[in-house]
């Protein structure tokens, strides 16, 4: 866990006392959208939600969606819109999904943006923390990330190693790198990155109080720090 405390009073609201608070992270691969997705869900209160880790479930799960997913990730393309859609709505529909949730890996497109817009109406708070590192460290980051294949729990060889090698400090789960990591990979996904999500920086950057820039390159904890900053604040404790 990171070491930042944050006192309850000055919590950002989980919204039950609220709006429901959509938390959206963005930025390029290796930015650190995934390293602070389970903190801020833990210190929130909602549930994290990647796209990316329901495209791997199916594919562990061989579904149909996985097959035709796998395809498009394998190559560092996207999917189509059309199955990340209903994949992602059928998730954010769920009960746990009620007080909001945060997303990390989703909206990748314009389609995707305006959609979730239609969707949430006005009925929501959306925050969108966007988490911006120079080209030079994308590709150092990305290749030396490894994530356990049970919890997912992710670290990095170099700069967040675990205790043992190979194991995960979490769960003893064995640790693995992504076959989309590879370094012709990951230079195909920031080509992609830059060209079909980088100019949703712009959309959110146009809607009033809801783009939040975030510098991914210092040090972990104050990157947390400065998300939870971030993030509205209430005078009153997160309610879970
Ligand atoms: P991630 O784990 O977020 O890096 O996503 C891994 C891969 O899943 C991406 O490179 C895409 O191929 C696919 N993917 C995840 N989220 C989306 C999305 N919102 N739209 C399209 N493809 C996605």
């Amino acid at each position: 866990m990171l070491g930042v405390l944050v006192p309850s009073e000055t919590l950002p609201m989980s919204c039950s006392e609220s709006m429901p608070l959509v938390v959206i992270l963005m930025g390029p691969p290796g930015a650190g959208k995934g390293t602070h997705a389970g903190p801020l869900s833990e210190q929130l209160g909602l549930p994290h939600i990647s796209t990316g880790d329901l495209f791997r479930e199916h594919i562990r799960s061989q579904s149909t969606l996985g097959i035709q997913a796998k395809s498009f990730m394998d190559k560092g393309n996207l999917v189509p819109d059309v199955l990340v859609l209903d994949m992602l709505f059928d998730r954010v529909s769920k009960v746990d999904c009620k007080n909001g949730y945060i997303l990390d890996g989703f909206p990748r497109t314009m389609p995707q943006a305006k959609e979730l817009d239609q969707r949430l109406g006005s009925r929501n708070r959306i925050i969108a923390l966007n988490f911006n590192l120079p080209d030079s460290t994308i590709i150092e980051r990305v290749i030396g990330r490894i994530a356990c294949k049970n919890c997912g729990r992710p670290f990095h060889k170099k700069f967040d190693p675990p205790k043992i090698e190979k194991v995960c400090d979490n769960c003893s789960g064995p640790l693995h790198q992504r076959d989309d990591d590879k370094e012709e990979i990951i230079r195909k996904r920031l080509e992609v990155y830059r060209v079909q999500t980088e100019p949703l920086i712009n959309y959110y950057a146009k809607q009033k109080s809801v783009l939040k820039e975030i510098n991914s390159q210092n040090a972990k904890a104050q990157v947390f720090h400065d998300v939870m900053e971030a993030l509205p604040s209430t005078p009153t404790a997160v309610s879970r």
